[in-house]
């Protein structure tokens, strides 16, 4: 197996916050749904996968997540739609209902009137760290890792490898799976993939002298969030930016809604140090499902996209999909809902190959 990455600046896996909770999801398609909370699952068999392999520098930890929120009775109905959902996902752990003393206790930056929610089994994961430690592991199992730019190459039907800038790699299936870069790649075989970048710009900060290992992640109401790794650093996110294109820079405006946002919530960061602020481009397709298997009508295809903003959650089982895709092997899951062109009209196959 050859891995070809070009390692553009943006790509959404470096910048991505790292949040697996997907319990607390409000997403109502149901087969998206199952693929998330399937790729939180997942999580503990690849933890322990690489564990074996001695990658153990992924900045995964099961921290629990914290819904907040000024209104304890909103809290307390979340709490019922949330044993309802754990009957099929154990895997979401116990909740518990706490009062703003409890929760500013586990999360100490927060405003002193909110109420919170724990997910006992919420998670996070370092992006930079977990891709890092996967493509170590791949290629103690025999993986040859390229960094570079490909083009497809394809012949009468079929996709048969790759080109490099100085040379050509053939493969019997290729894994496209190259997020928001992928339609460029993928239109000279005629195949217009329905993804646009939508541009993420997440704020880091470091909080002096304060043990943040356990902190939880903290979901208040609407998109934005706050999450702790464990070098004193504290993730705040994120915009959610459509019609920028790749560019990649962070803005005044990104900047101020972010921190506005963390900093209402948790007033307690505002003597925080600013590290850094990350930009990433998610994925994102014209539905809430990814883009997941083979293109019909172009052997040897296959493809991987539409993570949008659960990416993270749900990359590592996607990855395992569609490997299973490639090799012709019986799925865990079935991932008809998610063909790759299932909205380019019925059974639209790819444009016939120059
Ligand atoms: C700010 C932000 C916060 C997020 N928070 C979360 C979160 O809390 N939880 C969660 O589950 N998800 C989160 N996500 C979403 C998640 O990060 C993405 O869905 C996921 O990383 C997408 O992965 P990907 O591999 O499809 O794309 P990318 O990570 O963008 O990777 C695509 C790769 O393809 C390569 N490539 C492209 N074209 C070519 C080519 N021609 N040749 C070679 N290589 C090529 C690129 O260089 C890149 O390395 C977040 C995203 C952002 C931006």
């Amino acid at each position: 197996m050859t891995i070809v990455d070009q390692a553009h600046d943006g790509r959404a896996t470096a910048a991505g916050a790292g949040i697996i909770c997907p319990w607390v999801s409000g997403a109502e398609d149901a087969a998206f749904y199952r693929l998330y909370v399937e790729g939180a699952r997942y999580y503990g068999e690849l933890v322990h996968l690489l564990a074996e392999l001695g990658e153990t520098d992924l900045g995964f930890r099961r921290v629990g997540a914290l819904v907040v929120s000024d209104d304890a009775d909103e809290l307390a109905a979340f709490d019922t739609v949330l044993s309802r959902r754990r009957a099929d996902t154990p895997e979401m752990g116990a909740t518990s209902l706490l009062s703003p003393r409890e929760t500013g206790a586990l999360f100490p930056p927060l405003r002193g009137d909110l109420a919170g929610l724990h997910v006992a089994g919420g998670a996070r994961v370092d992006g930079r760290r977990m891709a890092a430690g996967l493509l170590r592991a791949a290629q103690q199992l025999g993986a040859r890792v390229i960094e570079g730019h490909a083009e497809l190459v394809a012949a009468a039907g079929r996709v048969t490898g790759v080109r490099l800038r100085d040379t050509t790699i053939a493969a019997d299936r290729v894994v496209v799976a190259a997020g928001a870069w992928a339609p460029t790649l993928l239109l000279p075989l005629g195949i217009a993939l329905p993804i646009e970048p939508q541009r993420g710009q997440i704020v880091h900060l470091h909080v002096a002298g304060q043990d943040t290992r356990d902190w939880p992640v903290v979901l208040p109401q609407g998109g934005h969030y706050l999450l702790a790794f464990d070098d004193s650093r504290v993730v705040a996110g994120a915009t959610r930016e459509s019609g920028v294109g790749f560019d990649y820079r962070v803005t005044a405006s990104g900047q101020a809604e972010v921190l506005a946002e963390a900093l209402h919530v948790a007033p307690g960061l505002a003597t925080a140090t600013v590290i850094e602020t990350r930009v990433g481009f998610r994925p994102v397709g014209p539905g809430i499902r990814p883009l997941l298997g083979p293109v019909r009508g172009l052997d040897g295809l296959v493809i991987g996209n539409g993570l949008g903003a659960a990416g993270l959650t749900i990359g590592p089982f996607a990855g395992r999909l569609l490997c299973d895709a490639a090799l012709g092997r019986d799925m865990p899951l079935d991932i008809t809902p998610f063909a790759p062109l299932r909205n380019a009209g019925p059974g639209a196959p790819a444009r016939p190959l120059r």
